[in-house]
């Protein structure tokens, strides 16, 4: 249960006990383990589907240790949420997204960010201009995911982008895209509101995905935007599989291919169609170097609103009910207030 009233220790935090069992338990409140760590309170929580339990966040610098340069406290800031080795090959060639010793808020066994108070090394601290909120920091983390995913794909002016999956990062994705100055961002989806939304908040067309085969729907989705000979570049959000394999068709010879979403299992790949083409494909894994930077530069001049994402905000006490709307998508993003904060 959550206390009656805050003191100076209580740490209100929300947990995932096991599947759908969640719960509000009064942990420690966390010291910090290094001179270059700084303890935070914690602002808004971001929600989304699948349910991972707070590793969206953004708070306010309480304490800092020894050897911290860059933030003091009362510094509102961003939360990056995974913290990597910095020693292992993969950290040390500049990608330390695929390091293997990451610990990543709210992926057991450590946990998540839903908590009164976070400690957090200071260089995954961005702080926020006065004009950016922290309910937009809180969106970073999303809008970082979506800033990976388009650079991997390597947007450039003039291109054509088709984005399968209006969900929130498939969305992000749209936004991020304009940013490079596309000639077109088409977004794709199999529901008709979420298309609408789309359209109004970064994608220049549309397109309703309704079965058949991938190579029609490909073909149909070339037709009704004047894409010719198919799109320079496709990012698949949405993790299923007629969405790949539609990607691949849509492209052009030469063009580029990145998996963000995650499949809940392998699926059938279109290889022959992606090797005769030449396609280039990559995968997308979180954020890496300077990922959080372009995202925080994207929403402070304004270039990316990620307010508009945001459905509405809780109070903490009702974060179960929340995840709970969001599992069921009655809402897109929503944004559960910490313990200290109203509504
Ligand atoms: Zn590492």
């Amino acid at each position: 249960m959550i206390p009656e009233s805050l003191d100076g220790n209580n740490n209100p935090s929300f947990v995932l006990r096991s599947i759908n069992d969640l719960a509000f338990e009064d942990r420690p409140k966390p010291v910090l383990q290094s001179p270059h760590d700084v303890l935070l309170e914690i602002g808004p929580f971001v929600v989304k589907e699948p349910m991972v339990l707070g590793h969206e966040a953004s708070g306010t610098v309480i304490e800092i240790g020894k050897k911290v340069t860059s933030l003091k406290k009362g510094d509102r800031v961003a939360m990056e949420p995974g913290v990597s080795c910095r020693r292992c090959s993969a950290c040390k060639r500049g990608t330390y997204n695929l390091c293997k010793e990451m610990a990543f808020a709210a992926t057991p066994p450590y946990d998540g960010t839903l908590a009164r108070f976070y400690a957090l090394p200071e260089d995954l601290c961005y702080k926020l201009p006065e004009h950016v909120s922290l309910q937009e920091g809180a969106m970073l983390e999303p809008l970082s995911v979506a800033v990976h995913m388009v650079r991997q794909a390597k947007v450039r002016h003039g291109d054509s982008v088709v984005i399968f999956g209006a969900g929130p990062i498939g969305l992000l994705c749209c936004a991020v895209a304009r940013a490079y100055g596309p000639w077109k961002v088409i977004a794709v989806d199999i529901q008709k509101e979420r298309l609408a939304f789309a359209r109004e908040f970064a994608a220049s067309a549309t397109f309703e995905y309704s079965g058949g085969t991938a190579e029609e729907s490909a073909a149909r989705l070339i037709e009704d935007n004047g894409l010719g000979e198919g799109a320079d570049v496709a990012i698949d959000a949405s993790g299923a599989a007629s969405s790949i394999r539609t990607a691949i068709h849509v492209l052009r010879m030469g063009g580029s291919f990145v998996q963000g979403g995650m499949p809940h299992a392998d699926v059938p790949f279109p290889m022959v169609e992606a090797c005769t083409k030449e396609l280039t494909v990559r995968g997308s894994f979180r954020y890496g170097p300077k990922d959080y930077d372009t995202a925080l530069g994207m929403v402070a001049t304004g270039a990316v609103d990620v307010k508009r994402l945001i459905t509405k905000t809780v109070a903490f006490e009702e974060a179960e009910k929340a995840f709970y709307e969001v599992k069921e998508g009655k809402v897109i993003k929503l944004l559960i207030a910490g313990p200290s904060q109203g509504t």
